[in-house]
């Protein structure tokens, strides 16, 4: 039996998905500057979603943990590159629930913990360093479910996350965003074109084309803006996952009607540059901008690529005056503070 009591739980109403609150929401949505083009900036903060720092991955890990717990898991599994804020908030959740978190890294143990594996060993996780490259995705996944294995073998009951928690169950917790982002443009009166988030192993940008598959299924709101993922990293801007798969796997798993088209789905690759992690020059530029602009305080290997494809395309002439252009916040703070040799 796993540790945690059940009364934790709180349950959804799509089909009894269960959910373990652990994040701070609603996050604040922001207004920005004006973009070229005339085009209204807004940031919705998802790195204030509170668990250990925060970030986009604690609405996936409540589903994630929710499940965990249901299926009487007594400790939670993981991977990611060396610097991985996934891994950072499933430690956090593991500390919060009390369930053992063993986290399996990219790269060698390092002599000095620095940004997120500091504070994943502050939160008391395991971390396992494969010496894989930074972006080996393939031979990350294959040390998790080497871990999995060996830990059941000990007699544990892992609940074993695949990188990034980009699964049907994850990306529940963006079906949810998504919703909550059209409630506080209604609030605010605006009617936004477009939702720009930074997207890598997809179950965000999944989530979120699911949430707008549902909402326009429903037919109650009269706005449903649609997705532009910028990808950063080369698999997602392949195609892989299947972020229409995931989104349509993720409709079904929570039983809500909505069809996802191909033409829901945008992954602008234009802003990645030599690779996953490798800051651009256009990355560096608008980090600074979003720290002058807002304060908004961005990492290089996701949310700077990420804001430098909302500049870019608004430098393109994608938006004009008449467009309001929401850019999910994803996180990712405790990078800026690791020195790179
Ligand atoms: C993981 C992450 C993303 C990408 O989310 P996916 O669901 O993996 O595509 C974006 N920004 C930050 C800061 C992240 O940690």
């Amino acid at each position: 039996m796993s540790g945690v009591p059940q009364s934790h739980i709180a349950v959804e109403q799509w089909q009894g998905q269960p959910r373990v609150p652990l994040a701070t929401l609603p996050t604040p949505l922001e207004k920005g500057p004006e973009l070229t083009g005339g085009s209204r900036l807004w940031v919705k903060r998802d790195d204030l979603t509170g668990l250990g720092m925060g970030g986009n991955k604690v609405r996936k890990l409540e589903f994630l943990c929710g499940a965990a717990i249901i299926a009487g898991a007594d400790c939670l599994i993981t991977v990611g590159a060396g610097q991985s804020n996934h891994c950072r908030m499933t430690a956090a959740a593991g500390a919060v629930l009390g369930l053992e978190t063993h986290l399996v890294l990219a790269g060698d143990r390092p002599h000095v913990m620095q940004g997120n594996q500091l504070l994943s060993q502050r939160f008391g996780a395991e971390q396992h360093f494969t010496g894989a490259g930074p972006a080996e995705w393939g031979m990350l996944e294959i040390a998790r479910e080497n871990l999995t294995d060996e830990l059941t073998h000990q007699g544990l009951h892992p609940y074993s996350i695949p990188i990034g928690g980009s699964t049907a169950v994850g990306a529940l917790g963006y079906i949810a965003a998504y919703r909550e982002i059209v409630e506080q443009c209604l609030v605010l009166g605006i009617s936004p074109s477009t939702i720009v988030c930074t997207s890598s192993s997809g179950g965000t940008h999944a989530g979120l084309v699911a949430g707008r598959a549902w909402l326009r299924a429903l037919g109650t709101y009269e706005v449903v803006p649609r997705l532009l993922a910028i990808g950063v990293a080369k698999g997602v801007i392949a195609g892989f996952p299947s972020v229409r798969e995931l989104a349509t796997e993720a409709l079904a798993l929570a039983g809500l009607p909505g069809e996802v088209a191909d033409d829901d789905i945008e992954v602008d690759g234009r802003w990645l540059g030599p690779d996953y992690a490798i800051p651009t020059e256009a990355s560096q530029k608008a980090s600074v901008w979003a720290a002058h602009a807002g304060a908004w305080v961005l990492d290089d290997v996701y949310t700077a690529k990420g804001m430098a494809g909302v500049l870019g395309n608004a430098d393109d002439g994608r938006w004009t005056s008449n467009d309001d252009v929401i850019f999910i916040h994803t996180g990712g703070q405790p990078e800026v503070f690791v020195r790179h040799d």
